[in-house]
């Protein structure tokens, strides 16, 4: 049995009636760790185990990092994450409570991730957040649930961060005949790694991030993000926070499920009934989820952009 679980596959009549579209939700959020990312990094997890790692580590105060955890508690494995100074009390209590050992390091990712790197020893797997073929296969089982059940959308809409779940669900149409179903890839205004790196024609490095959905916060995209670009019909899309965060709100009224900014952003595709979804009468919406909001949080961001 697989790490992640075979998400439901409905068809939202809230998102479809605002949107204009039939919309359909692909329920990542369900997942027990909270996000898709476990599909992917549970694939990772369990082959590394298999090839002989005693210990799994992660630099991730994120989705990724809780996946790993979650992964590793499952497969009876210890989990070490390296965090920077940055990641929040939730995070590292959550992390904690999947049983990860968590060493906080560095004031940015890059200095803890420099950390784990350097404490890999012999016997331990390193496990990237979104720049592995491992994951991008085991993100594509989703695509493989949603053939399975039948539905052919006319496009798919999710979420780009470092690019393993565009990866992957390129991946995953391709292996299922899928190979011209377009993917809007959508990234907030301050997160727009693949955006911009198709504007120039080659792979940029963000400055800073300074969006709120800090999950679509790579500050480059993995090769194999820009090369799916180049054999697949993709159309990159930027939102604002202020959308993406509305969507959340709106999401979590219309579904009582509460998702991330990050999920948000593709979610505000279908409730500012954007002209990217023109001509597309079926869509496909995955809903990616995310751990780490809270309503709390989105409500108080949310506050700063309507005051
Ligand atoms: C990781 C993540 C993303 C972005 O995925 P990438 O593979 O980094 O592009 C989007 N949403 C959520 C909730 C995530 O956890």
């Amino acid at each position: 049995m697989p790490l992640h679980i075979e998400t439901p596959l409905v068809c939202s009549w809230p998102l479809s009636l605002v949107s204009g579209h039939s919309t359909w939700l692909k329920l990542e959020a369900l997942q027990p760790p909270g996000s898709f990312k476990i599909r992917g990094i549970g694939a990772a997890c369990e082959a590394q185990v298999r090839r002989g790692a005693r210990r799994l580590i992660s630099s991730s105060g994120g989705n990724a990092g809780m996946a790993v955890a979650y992964a590793g508690r499952r497969l009876s494995v210890p989990v070490l994450v390296v965090v920077p100074e940055t990641a929040t009390e939730t995070a590292k209590e959550r992390l904690r409570l999947e049983q990860a050992q968590v060493i906080v390091h560095g004031p940015s990712w890059h200095e803890a991730n420099a950390l784990a790197l350097s404490m890999l020893e012999g016997s331990d797997a390193y496990i990237h957040p979104f720049d592995d073929p491992l994951l991008w296969a085991g993100h594509a089982s989703m695509i493989d649930e949603v053939a399975l059940a039948g539905l052919k959308p006319e496009a798919v809409v999710l979420s780009v961060g470092g690019g393993g779940l565009l990866a992957g669900v390129v991946q995953g149409l391709q292996r299922n005949g899928l190979n011209r179903v377009p993917v809007l890839a959508v990234e907030t205004e301050g997160a727009d790694s693949l955006h911009q790196s198709l504007a120039a024609g080659r792979l940029v490095d963000l400055e800073r991030i300074t969006s709120v959905a800090s999950t679509l916060g790579a500050k480059r995209v993995c090769d194999r993000a820009f090369e799916c670009a180049q054999e697949h019909p993709i159309r990159s899309i930027v939102v604002s926070d202020r959308l993406a965060l509305s969507a959340c709100e709106r999401f979590l009224d219309d579904h009582r499920l509460l998702v991330e900014p990050a999920c948000g952003a593709s979610l505000a595709l279908a409730y500012d009934r954007s002209s990217e979804l023109a001509g597309f009468e079926t869509v496909l919406f995955i809903v990616c989820g995310g751990a780490t909001a809270t309503i709390d949080q989105i409500r108080q961001w949310s506050a700063k952009y309507s005051s």
